[in-house]
């Protein structure tokens, strides 16, 4: 059996990768920031007959991620998919933003990602196979009130493809996806923080489509599947828009 670790798989994104790739028949470290925030994507794991541990991690601590990656290979003895997905947003205008709010979001997205991928790619060297899938965003190529995300997502991309560069000899393969507007907690807080509706929210940004609908976490979580599995053997160094066309 393979073994995947799926940061910030409490919730959104996250939680729907873990569960596919339990699906698809892999181990699966569910980690996130607390450990109580995993039970409930540990437990539908198990109900549905698979393999699951949940840690709870800060992934911009570089002890707390050598010690969940550590864990997993104990437990599952051996590691074959880092997805880094854990994310926050801290939105708000340049002029508004305060240096804790950029500090933030590099932390958590940009080291984080750092941190697990360093920490995972000794076990993948040493097995001369492995994928790493990051998470970027639509927002990479610029978002009103995301300079800190915006440009976080933006590093995200060169990271991988760097990533990709230096470890593609030892077999593994490292990509990038860009979710465009995906129904989570993440949407909610910022539908909030906009004054609008959660509704008028996902309306106004279906609109704004190819495909006049707004995503959902099971369409991110397949874009992973596929990029963990068999057919996807020869793609390294991409970045995948799942965006449901988005209309510039
Ligand atoms: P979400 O619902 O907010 O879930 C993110 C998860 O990451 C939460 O469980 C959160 O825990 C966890 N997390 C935050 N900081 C962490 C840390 N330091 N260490 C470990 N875990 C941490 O977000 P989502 O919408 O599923 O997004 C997942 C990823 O996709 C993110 O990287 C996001 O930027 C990206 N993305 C999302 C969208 C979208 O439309 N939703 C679009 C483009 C890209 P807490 O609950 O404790 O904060």
């Amino acid at each position: 059996m393979r073994a995947a670790i799926v940061t910030g798989a409490g919730r959104g994104i996250g939680a729907a990768t873990a569960k596919r790739l339990a699906d698809d028949g892999n181990a699966v470290a569910v980690v996130d920031l607390r450990v109580e925030d995993t039970t409930e994507t540990v437990a539908a794991i198990e109900e549905r007959g698979g393999k699951a541990i949940g840690i709870g991690c800060d992934v911009s601590k570089a002890d707390q991620v050598e010690a969940a990656v550590e864990r997993t290979v104990q437990e599952f003895g051996r590691l074959d998919f880092l997805v880094n997905n854990a994310g926050i947003i801290r939105d708000n205008m340049l002029f508004k933003m305060s240096e804790d709010d950029w500090d933030l979001v590099m932390a958590v997205h940009l080291r984080g990602a750092f941190l697990c991928s360093r920490a995972a790619q000794k076990h993948m060297v040493g097995q001369k196979s492995g994928r790493i899938v990051n998470l970027s965003s639509t927002s990479a190529v610029g978002n009103r009130g995301q300079a800190n995300y915006a440009a976080a997502k933006a590093g995200i991309q060169g990271f991988t493809k760097t990533l990709a560069i230096e470890l593609g000899p030892y077999g593994i393969n490292v990509n990038s996806i860009a979710p465009g507007f995906i129904m989570t907690p993440m949407i909610e807080q910022t539908a909030e923080r906009m004054g609008v509706s959660l509704e008028d929210f996902k309306a106004g940004a279906a609109q704004g489509l190819h495909l006049r609908r707004t995503g959902t976490p099971e369409d991110i979580a397949g874009v992973v599947s596929f990029l963990c599995g068999p057919d996807s053997s020869f793609i390294t160094g991409q970045n995948i828009y799942v965006d449901g066309g988005y209309r510039l």
